[in-house]
Order: C-alpha cells, then structure tokens, then sequence
C-alpha cells in the first residue's frame, strides 16, 4: 500500500513513518530545502521524500501526481500554540491554506485522507464537561487552534460535499521520543538531563502548574491514525486520548523523581500564555468502538523514554 505522510520530518510524523514501514507500506514523505530531517535519519533510505510546500497549490498537485498514494495522513502544520499568539497569521494560513490544498488535489480520487486536529479547539471547558465527548462545543482559545477548527470543519464540509473519504481525528497531547523541547513536558525532561549532565544550574524553570492535559504515548497515537483509515467512519470524527489526565505540577514532579540530582524550580513569567486552557481529559469510547484502539504504553514507560533520549543528546 502507499502512503504518504505531510509532515514526516516532525515529532508524530516520524513516529508514523516508522509503524508504516512496519506495516509494509510504501511510504511517500514531504519535505522542504531546509528541513531539519534528524527525525527521519535511521529511516531515510527507505523513504521516498518529495519536496513539497504544502503552502503552494502546485506543489501540493505534482506531490500528488507523483506519489499517487492510496492513503493520506495529513500531519504537517505549525503545530505550536506559543508560536500561533506571534505569528497568527502565518498559523492560519499553513494550517488552512495546505490542507485546502491537499484536499483540492484529492477530488475525484478514492484515497482516504486523515486530518489531524487538537484537543486545543475545544479550548474553553467547563468542569462538568469534562470527559470531553466529540459533541462538546468548540470554544478555541488560541490562533492555533482556531486553525485547527477550521481543518476540521473543511474536512467535514468536503467529504459532505465531494465525498472524500475523510476521517478526522482531535488528538490529546502525545509525547515520548522526539518530542521538541518547546513543548512542556518534554522541555522539563530536556532541563533535567541537562543539570544532570552540569550544563545548566540545577534551577527548572515553569510556566503554568496548575493545568491538566491527557497525555497518550505518540507510538499509540500513531497506531490510531491507521487504524482511524482503515476501520473508521468517513466524514466522522474521533478523540485520541488516554482518558485521564496529570496536571503540568505532577508530569514535573515525575521527572524530579527521576532524577539523579536536586534542583530548585522557578516560575518564569515568559512561559504562561494569555489565555490557557485549564483542562483538556478526554472520553475515546467513539473511536475505541469504530476500531478497536486502547491506549497500551504506561505514561510512566513513555516520560522515562523521553528523559532518556534527551539523556542521550545532551
Ligand atoms: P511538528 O511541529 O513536529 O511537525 C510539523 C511538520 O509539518 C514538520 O515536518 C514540518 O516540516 C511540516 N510543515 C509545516 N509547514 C509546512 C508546509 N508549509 N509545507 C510542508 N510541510 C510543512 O508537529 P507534530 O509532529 O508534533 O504534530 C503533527 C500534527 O499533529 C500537527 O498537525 C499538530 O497540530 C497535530 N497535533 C499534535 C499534537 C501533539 O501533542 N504533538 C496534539 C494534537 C494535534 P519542516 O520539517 O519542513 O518544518
């Protein structure tokens, strides 16, 4: 089978690549000139990578014409949220303008496309809402995920309208392994290998504590994702999640256990955002009874793999 991953060279694409590659699949990637392809280096020789901006319409076309894949999951994005209150405009036209692009490219096709949204475009959400469901209303608190809204919408509407087989998926938070070091969990695990290794004064610096997130290892997150074309409803659309949650203060606290060294923790005022959504802890039933999928890897297994990789590079 074909398959191509936008977005390969990142954190979940990587991931992605490799359980394809598993699977026996022929597997295209997108990249551009200066991508950082460290993610993809024990792999790249047998990927086929095609050059590709998904930003531009006949780029996104010759992608297509070239690689002619059979399924599609469509990851690439400016996935930061920080990075989406500073460049908000950049935010909403990667994130819409590509996948207008990659779906304008499909018509016609009877290739299966996945659309990665967040758990960020539910936002806003009321203690009394929380398992989040699918139906729970979107209240988006940040340009990323606006963005994201908006993806999932257009999936909705050209699958409504053109009948693409769409599936799309709002994934909680996933980490392990590669995750980058902007974001929290994985830039704790990156300052205590650090200190560890004397390279930083032993001081941990934090945001905001006080939030809850759901936290999925990538390696199940990616399994989902194919699973979520091959077993799943098209059109429809599906949380990924754990189903529980830790707050910031407790993903710290772990990495402080594993630690060999002590070290004092600050709170610096750059790290918290203007408006941060207090908790995100979803209900994946939906999609566990359209295929199947339970998360498999312990949150503790996947915090010490990541500690251990950065460990490895410091
Ligand atoms: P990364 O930031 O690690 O990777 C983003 C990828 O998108 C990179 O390969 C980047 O390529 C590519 N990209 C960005 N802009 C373009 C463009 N214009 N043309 C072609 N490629 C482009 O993201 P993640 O792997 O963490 O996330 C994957 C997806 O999952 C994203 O859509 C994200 O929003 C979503 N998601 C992630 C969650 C998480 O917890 N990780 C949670 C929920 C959703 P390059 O190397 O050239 O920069």
């Amino acid at each position: 089978m074909k398959v191509l991953i936008t977005g390969i060279t990142g954190f979940v694409g990587s991931h992605l690549a490799e359980y394809a590659l598993e699977q026996g699949a022929e597997v295209f990637g997108t990249i551009r000139w200066r991508s950082q392809t460290e993610n993809i280096e024990g792999i790249r020789d047998r990927l086929k990578l095609v050059e590709c901006d998904l930003t531009d319409a006949v780029s996104v076309q010759r992608l297509l014409q070239q690689a002619q894949p059979e399924r599609i999951f469509h990851l690439a994005a400016q996935s930061f949220v920080p990075t989406s209150w500073h460049a908000p405009s950049d935010t909403l036209n990667t994130n819409i303008l590509s996948q207008l692009n990659l779906l304008e490219a499909v018509r016609g096709t009877a290739t299966r496309i996945q659309l990665a949204g967040s758990s960020e475009e539910y936002g806003l959400v009321h203690p009394e809402e929380v398992p989040i469901r699918e139906e729970n209303p979107l209240r988006p608190l940040s340009p990323y995920a606006v963005s994201k809204v908006a993806q999932d919408m257009m999936g909705y509407q050209y699958h409504q309208s053109y009948g693409i087989h769409v599936v799309r998926t709002r994934a909680f938070n996933h980490t392990g392994p590669r995750r980058g070091y902007v974001f929290v969990e994985s830039n704790f695990a990156r300052q205590v290998a650090r200190i560890e290794k004397g390279v930083q004064e032993p001081v941990v610096r934090v945001g905001n504590l006080e939030a809850r997130r759901d936290y999925t290892d990538v390696r199940d997150v990616v399994r989902a994702y194919w699973l979520a074309l091959e077993r799943a409803q098209p059109g429809e659309v599906y949380n990924i999640c754990h189903g529980d949650s830790w707050t910031i203060q407790q993903v710290l606290d772990f990495f402080l256990s594993q630690s060999t060294v002590r070290v004092e923790v600050q709170v610096d005022p750059d790290r918290l955002r203007p408006s941060d959504v207090q908790i995100l802890e979803g209900s994946y039933e939906r999609f566990r009874q359209a295929t199947g999928w339970e998360p498999a890897i312990p949150l503790e297994k996947t915090f010490r793999d990541l500690l251990d990789y950065w460990r490895e590079r410091t």
